[in-house]
């Protein structure tokens, strides 16, 4: 898959539901949901992998949970909870290489994951 295939999203190059979205900080749903509720958030900057993420990048992290949260809050899954999953590397199931957070909600979500 496309290393920068979710900054042609951002840049609007490709469609997508975008339902967030800050000057740092963009969320839209997977195009394969997995659950109910599954929303990508992801970092305006490219941030290739887990792996690479510097001291400087700290706070958008702290931004993208905030996202998640308030995005889970809006769609009506802040009580009954909710998952955030973020894969690093090809053996842990990444396949888009700039690091997003998984928001899953709506559905039993079993332990340990796949
Ligand atoms: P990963 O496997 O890297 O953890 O997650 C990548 C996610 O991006 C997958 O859940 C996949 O369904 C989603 N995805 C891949 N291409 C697109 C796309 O073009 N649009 C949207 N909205 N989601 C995508």
């Amino acid at each position: 898959m496309s290393e920068d295939l979710f900054l042609k999203i951002i840049k609007r190059e490709i469609p997508a539901e975008i339902i967030f979205e800050n000057d740092r900080v963009l969320a839209f749903r997977d195009i394969n949901p997995q659950a109910p509720l599954h929303v990508l958030v992801i970092p305006k900057q490219h941030i290739r992998t887990i792996n690479d993420i510097t001291p400087e990048q700290d706070a958008v992290l702290g931004e993208m949970f905030r996202a998640a949260a308030q995005i889970a809050t809006a769609e009506g899954y802040r009580d009954e909870g909710y998952r955030v999953v973020m894969n690093c590397g090809e053996r842990a199931g990444q396949s888009v290489f700039h690091i997003h957070l998984h928001l899953l909600a709506g559905r039993d979500l079993g332990w340990p994951p796949g």
